[in-house]
């Protein structure tokens, strides 16, 4: 399928109209040949941007995108619009893989997606080169600068890969670049001579950004709901937060559910389609909810917690008001949250002396001698791992994804997603069923005192080996018996595909010796700590308007005051506040010239001034003389 022309292609395969403004000279770049960067905020539609110039041209167009469930989302999208589309991702077999990398040289394939680190993969790399990609579309093209908010160092090896088509056009899109991320991404891209920026503004003019300090969040998150109607979304750092909230929620009768990666994904499905069908109305989810939603009529954004930046604020909270109708995002935080935000970004971005640590920890663990094992790979248990050497588990898990960042080790997938179980029966019934199963029995004992409670509510991380020690038994015997368990629908087992592996990727190093690259550590934690500390100043300032703010921080300086944030409606208030306090002496008088008046008299005439203003307004007419009173309590003008 080809298209000659952008407009046709909008209309014929999409059925839309027009092109948005920015669009259309976008797309109008690329064909010319241009690269060009886009930077487009989340809802601006940037997928049309690459996607209607590949239909209008020859060959493949090559998508670069980050996320799996993205990537399988445009794939299907487009499928449906009648557009050959295929993607590869982790947990594809190298025969699907294989056959999917024939379609695109031998077929018909318009849009190939993958994620990058599959940019270095030899298999690919032969295969790309076989392939006439006309176009690289590179989307959250923020990701390749370590100044952005979501560093990802596998999208440096697009500028390398870049080599083996050099036919082809480039495009770069994302929601989110700070000027120093729009240049680093020109750079590390290396976009052509003579590449276009387009940027369009961040202004959200529907959009009230308000923000209030709290002792109490669950009552004004409740008083927010009774106050604006319609769909909302309520952002909590912790899966266990989403769950209270709602639960809160719904016994105030605002109908709700959550939402967090710890569902199974059949689950995640069905609340999102729900909520999209407004079928109840709030949605409180961490962060995982909201990559490629589109609802349009989210009236209401909350975040319960502090972001760690304003990239990752701006973009979730913008999820409210798309149909250009009045929208709100509110932030309602306490005092304490600014400084767990401050150790938040410490423990995710650990020093290099305890990554050293954790690296030796390895070496000892596995009993590997210096110079030795390399390529080795071996099981990782990184609780017992852990808890063998003293080491804190999460900054563990940070120091472990630095070294794999830095090219040291490598995990499996598996090792970011652990398997998990979730009861679905009663306490009642699985007691019941543990009687009558006597072979199941010690396993649901040992599941039950291993992880408690939790296991009715939410599906729980599990470990197979923990499971196995305390059982005596092996690691495939408890599988074997979960998957029965699963079978017999008393729990969900969500097996992870493998046994989580690590692998040394270098000969084994002397821990003191490890050539880790401190400098771009240290840049990495600097770049973090500032995002936070801009976000915490847009939380804490009192003195300029939220979207100024905002639009600020992403290098936009012709802002003006929305005039109806929390900072624009107060000033408003305080301006008509100073001119009533001006005004109202005048007006006391006049209204005592007309008839002498009682004090409750006079305060009858104001229904739009405070009690305690009229009487203050009063008393100093009375200081000053200008009042007085007789002797049945009525006030006189003197003059
Ligand atoms: P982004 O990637 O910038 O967040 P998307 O590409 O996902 O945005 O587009 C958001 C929505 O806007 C999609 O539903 C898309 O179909 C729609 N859209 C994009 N361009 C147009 C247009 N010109 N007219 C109407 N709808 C559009
Ligand atoms: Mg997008």
């Amino acid at each position: 399928m080809k298209f000659n022309t952008p407009e046709e292609t909008l209309k014929k395969v999409w059925g839309y109209d027009k092109f948005r403004p920015m669009q259309h000279k976008i797309i109008t770049s690329v064909l010319d040949g241009l690269d060009v960067l886009a930077i487009l905020p989340t809802g601006g539609g940037k997928s049309l941007c690459f996607q209607v110039p590949a239909l209008c041209m020859d060959g493949i167009c090559l998508v670069i995108t980050p996320i799996i469930a993205l990537m399988k989302d445009q794939v299907e999208q487009l499928k449906r619009l009648e557009i050959k589309a295929a993607a590869v991702f982790s947990g594809m077999s190298l025969k699907e893989i294989d056959i999917t990398l024939d379609n695109c040289i031998y077929g018909d394939v318009k849009f190939l997606y993958v994620s990058p680190e599959r940019l270095k993969s030899e298999l690919f790399i032969e295969r790309a080169k076989n392939m006439k990609i006309s176009l690289l579309a590179i989307d959250e093209a923020h990701c390749i600068s370590q100044w952005g908010y979501d560093f990802r160092p596998s999208y440096l090896e697009i500028s390398e890969f870049k080599k083996y088509i050099p036919g082809s056009r480039m495009v770069a899109l994302t929601a989110t670049a700070t000027r120093e991320v729009t240049r680093d991404i020109v750079d590390q891209l290396s976009l052509k001579g003579d590449h276009r920026i387009f940027i369009q503004s961040f202004a959200r003019p529907n959009l009230s950004f308000i923000v209030r300090k709290t002792e109490d969040k669950d009552a004004k998150i409740l008083e927010a709901m009774q106050k604006i109607k319609g769909s909302s979304i309520v952002y909590v750092r912790t899966r266990k937060r989403t769950k209270e909230i709602a639960e809160y929620l719904i016994r105030n009768k605002i109908s709700a559910n959550y939402y967090h990666g710890g569902l199974n994904f059949q689950e995640r499905n069905t609340r999102q389609e729900k909520w999209m069908a407004n079928r109840f109305r709030v949605m409180v989810a961490t962060n995982a909810f909201g990559m490629g939603i589109n609802k349009t009529d989210v009236r209401l954004v909350i975040h319960a917690d502090i972001p760690d930046n304003l990239e990752s604020y701006y973009q979730e909270a913008g999820r409210g008001g798309r149909d250009g109708l009045r929208a709100y995002a509110s932030l309602v935080y306490q005092e304490k949250d600014m400084e767990e935000l401050r150790n938040r970004i410490k423990l995710s971005t650990p020093e290099p002396q305890l990554i050293k640590r954790v690296y030796q920890s390895l070496a000892n663990y596995y009993k590997i001698a210096v110079g030795s094992s390399l390529f080795a790979s071996y099981d990782f248990d990184i609780r017992e791992f852990s808890q063998t050497y003293r080491l804190d588990y999460l900054s563990t898990f940070h120091a472990l994804k630095k070294l794999e960042d830095q090219g040291f080790i490598q995990l499996t997938e598996s090792f970011y997603h652990p398997s998990k179980v979730l009861v679905r029966i009663s306490h009642e019934d699985l007691y019941k069923f543990q009687v009558a199963n006597r072979i199941l029995e010690p396993l649901i004992k040992v599941l039950l005192r291993t992880y408690g409670g939790e296991l009715y509510m939410n599906f729980t991380t599990i470990s197979e080996k923990k499971l196995a020690i305390s059982l005596r038994t092996s690691v495939q015997e408890v599988e074997k018996k979960l998957g029965l368990l699963d079978k017999q629908e008393v729990i969900v087992y969500d097996k992870r595909k493998d046994q989580p592996q690590i692998t040394f990727t270098t000969p084994r190093y002397d821990a003191t010796r490890l050539p880790l690259d401190i400098k771009f550590l240290e840049a990495r934690r600097n770049a973090e700590m500032d995002k936070a500390e801009a976000m915490i100043r847009y939380v804490s300032q009192d003195n300029t308007c939220r979207s100024v703010f905002i639009q600020q921080y992403f290098g936009e300086s012709t802002a003006r005051p929305c005039g109806h944030c929390d900072y624009c409606l107060e000033k408003a208030g305080q301006v008509s506040a100073d001119k009533a306090a001006a005004e109202l002496p005048g007006r006391i008088l006049s209204v005592i010239h007309e008839r002498p008046a009682t004090i409750d008299g006079i305060i009858r005439h104001f229904n739009d001034i405070r009690e305690e203003f009229i009487i203050e307004g009063i008393q100093q007419l009375l200081d000053s003389e200008e009042l007085y009173y007789d002797e049945n309590g009525y006030i006189h003008c003197t003059s």
